[in-house]
Formats: structure tokens, sequence, C-alpha cells
């Protein structure tokens, strides 16, 4: 490919359409889950807002019910921005120990 194309150049990549993960279960991906503990969760929806994957599930009254483990790729987002000291309501732990 030559240095300094103009973007008419480049060559067309490939893309998929939006929604496609619902098909697949993407939490193959995981080297590490997150583990929800309900005793602890204060219902703050912050790991429902920032997970990038939509794995935070909620039950009927959309209360934090637990995690989509067939989605949830183990970025640890949820755990990170989960408030709750001084233990966290999400602990991350190895997928195969
Ligand atoms: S580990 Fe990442 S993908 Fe899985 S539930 Fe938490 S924020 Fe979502
Ligand atoms: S961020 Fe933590 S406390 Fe807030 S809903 Fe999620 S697990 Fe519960």
């Amino acid at each position: 490919m030559k240095k300094n194309m103009g973007w008419k150049e480049l060559p067309h990549g490939d893309s998929s359409p939006a929604g496609t993960a619902n098909e697949f279960k993407t939490g193959d991906w995981r080297s590490e889950r997150p583990v929800w503990n309900k005793e602890k969760c204060i219902n703050c929806y912050f790991c429902w807002v920032y997970c990038p994957d939509a794995s935070i599930l909620l039950d009927k009254d959309n209360k934090v019910a637990g995690i989509d483990y067939d989605h949830c790729k183990g970025c640890g987002i949820c755990r990170a921005e989960c408030p709750v000291k001084p233990e966290k309501a999400i602990v991350m732990k190895q997928e195969r120990s």
C-alpha cells in the first residue's frame, strides 16, 4: 500500500451489521468473570450503565439480577465502577481456576 493515500484511494474494509453479537456467545472470550454479590449491591445501576456489552441483567422490577455470562467479555468495568466500599459488590475471578 502506498503512503499518504487519500480517503478515496483506501480499500474498503469489512464491517458487520449492528446487534450481531446477540447471535454469538461472546462470553467465550473472557479470561476473568465478574461475580455479583446480591447482599452488597445497592442497585445504583453504575455497572448497568457502564457495561459495554449490556451484560448486567435486571429483573422484572428493574433491580440488578446478575450477569449475562453468555455475552460478558470480562472487561471488569462493572467492578471498577461499583461504588460499594470497602468491598465492591462485584469481584473479578479467574475464569478457569
Ligand atoms: S466484565 Fe465488562 S462485559 Fe462483563 S458485565 Fe462487567 S462491564 Fe459488562
Ligand atoms: S455498581 Fe455495584 S452496587 Fe451498583 S448496581 Fe452494580 S453491583 Fe450493584
